[in-house]
């Protein structure tokens, strides 16, 4: 938390700390309410909670009548943090199936454009993993670019994870199929599956996930298929989000660079849209710098 605080203090809690400067005038006129919208659409929280957000907001300041600064930031936080669904199950599944299937490992797609932060995420949750003193095995399915195998492969090299990786140029599925097979025969806890994310045809894409998971669940069905985003490229982002959602069903998000932005409302934005949970945050360059998504963690860090 104390991370999480200081890694978003810099950039995001301008947002909570300029939505409650202006709760805070003695009169909330109808331009004061304005400043707050367009700060919540700044933030890139998008248009229809920002509306919804906004409603609350003003009936329960008439409510309250006159505010002393705990009492908005109170009702503040209430607020962000419904917005934001903490009921949404969050919980990664990595584990085995041990009781269905003991021998098959979880298995998990990682998908999103290329630079978002793919293998980064993949090289981060085998670390968490192999430090809880469980296995995982690295599918470099995106075999376009040389250097992301290589990439994923220095750090399952650095975690201690094998890397299952195919020809340049071979065929995604393959490797996606003989990595998920790997981990079977060896019994491995856990499969990832990094892909590639290359969208200038949209079509190519959707052709090339669609067949890795169809590949990959002959082996048996794929436990999470996590979209990985940049926190950065706010509508572009969704814009992402939309076409990833189309081609294969996401299960989680993956939220990279909050360290970098402002604009962290995002994190409701993509939600709202594909209805599925940000269960990971980026916060930096770092090895650790991955941490399980806490909306009550998240929202004080917001309001600062
Ligand atoms: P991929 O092409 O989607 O596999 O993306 P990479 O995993 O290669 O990451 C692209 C760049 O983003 C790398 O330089 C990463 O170090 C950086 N990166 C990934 N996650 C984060 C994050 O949470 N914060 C910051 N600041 N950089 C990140």
């Amino acid at each position: 938390l104390v991370r999480l605080r200081s890694r978003l203090s810099r950039s995001q809690n301008t947002l909570g700390k300029g939505l409650l400067a202006l709760l805070s005038r003695d009169h909330l006129d109808e331009d004061t309410w304005e400043e707050i919208e367009d700060t919540l659409l700044t933030a890139d929280i998008g248009v229809q909670p920002t509306q919804e957000l906004v409603e609350r907001l003003r009936t329960r300041v008439k409510v309250l009548g006159t505010r002393t600064p705990d009492e908005l930031r109170a009702l503040l936080r209430e607020e962000l943090l419904t917005l934001i669904d903490p009921e949404m199950d969050r919980e990664l599944r990595t584990a085995r199936h041990a009781e269905a299937d003991p021998s098959r490992p979880a298995v998990v797609m990682v998908v999103g454009v290329n630079g978002t932060g793919k293998t980064t995420t993949c090289g981060r949750i085998a670390r968490v993993i192999v430090a809880e003193g469980r296995t995982v095995v690295l599918g470099a399915a995106d075999t376009f670019r040389a250097a992301a195998a290589d990439q994923l492969q220095t750090w399952g090299d650095r975690v201690g994870a094998r890397t299952v990786r195919g020809p340049e140029g071979g065929d995604p599925a393959s490797v996606a199929f003989d990595a998920v097979k790997e981990g079977i025969a060896d019994g491995s806890d856990t499969v990832l599956v990094d892909t590639a994310g290359r969208l200038h045809t949209k079509t190519g894409l959707m052709d090339e996930l669609g067949k890795v998971k169809r590949v990959v669940e002959k082996h048996g069905p794929v436990d999470e298929v996590l979209l990985v985003l940049d926190a950065t490229t706010g509508q572009n982002g969704m814009v992402q989000a939309r076409v990833f959602a189309e081609v294969v069903d996401i299960t989680g998000i993956v939220l990279t660079k909050l360290d970098g932005t402002a604009k962290g409302g995002i994190v409701v934005a993509v939600q709202r849209e594909l209805g599925v949970p940000v269960k990971l945050v980026g916060l930096g360059e770092g090895a650790d710098d991955l941490a399980p998504f806490e909306p009550g963690a998240f929202v004080d860090a917001l309001i600062g």
